[in-house]
């Protein structure tokens, strides 16, 4: 299977004058390979947002390579940005907005057919309650919808940071199910978590990160095996 995310030795300090100087990534790599989930596991502060800010642009590193599907980045992400889905951020919905209006309105200002909307509603598995408020939404349903602004450009590569967070073990399975049907029509996913569970859960392969740089990478089953074996110590949360 190839590569659709690459990166090496990607490094990166933080230094402002409030909060110091930080290093985030000390010549972190991974790779991801097409079709699968692929969890990005790592406690709290352990440099999983700066990569993904990092590789979509958002953040300049001091230095390492990166590659999103097949392209370096970030000198080709005008190129490669139209297959690549992101939420590194909560997105924010107009409550009053219904789920439709809500992909609507993003799909007219990033050029998407109409149909789309309806497609990805029912990928997501919201079509049955398209219409209702946003603001009536559980919080399952709302990452379901930030899932669906994500897929409306119909991308290869997703990558979401922590999509499960905060979501009680139904929203997890509910997550779970649209990631493998993601998965299943080819598509390949990348997610952060912090929770070793829900990468176990969900994922079929992981990366673990700790202080910035890569501790264990490959199958979940096989590195989770070999980490509860006392191969290595991560500890998380
Ligand atoms: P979390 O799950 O809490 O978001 P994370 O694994 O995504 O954690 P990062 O947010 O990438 O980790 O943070 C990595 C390190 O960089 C942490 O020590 C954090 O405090 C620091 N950091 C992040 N953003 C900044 C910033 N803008 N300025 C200074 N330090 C920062």
């Amino acid at each position: 299977m190839p590569a659709v995310l690459e990166i090496e030795g990607l490094r990166k300090t933080y230094r402002s004058r409030r909060r110091g100087t930080r290093r985030a990534l000390d010549g972190f790599d991974m790779v991801v390979e097409a079709g699968q989930v692929h969890g990005f596991l790592g406690p709290n502060g352990s440099g999983k947002t700066t990569t993904l800010r990092t590789l979509l642009g958002l953040i300049r590193p001091d230095g390492g390579r990166m590659e999103l599907l097949g392209e370096q980045v970030p000198a080709a992400l005008p190129r490669v940005a139209g297959r690549v889905g992101a939420i590194v951020e909560s997105p924010q919905f107009f409550p009053n907005f219904s789920a439709r209006d809500t992909l609507s309105l993003l799909a007219g200002a990033g050029d998407v057919p109409r149909t789309r909307v309806d497609e990805v509603l029912e990928l997501v598995g919201l079509r049955e309650r398209a219409k209702e408020r946003v603001k009536t939404y559980s919080l399952g349903m709302k990452q379901r919808l930030a899932v669906a602004s994500a897929l409306l450009k119909d991308p290869k590569l997703l990558i979401l940071d922590e999509p499960a967070n905060g979501l009680d073990p139904g929203g997890i399975r509910e997550m779970r199910s649209l990631m493998r049907d993601l998965a299943t029509s080819g598509m390949t996913v990348v997610l952060s978590s912090h929770i070793l569970g829900e990468v176990q859960l969900i994922c079929d392969s992981v990366t673990i990160i700790s202080l910035g740089r890569r501790v264990a990478a490959g199958p979940v089953a096989e590195v989770l095996a070999q980490h509860s074996g006392g191969g290595y110590r991560v500890r998380l949360e």
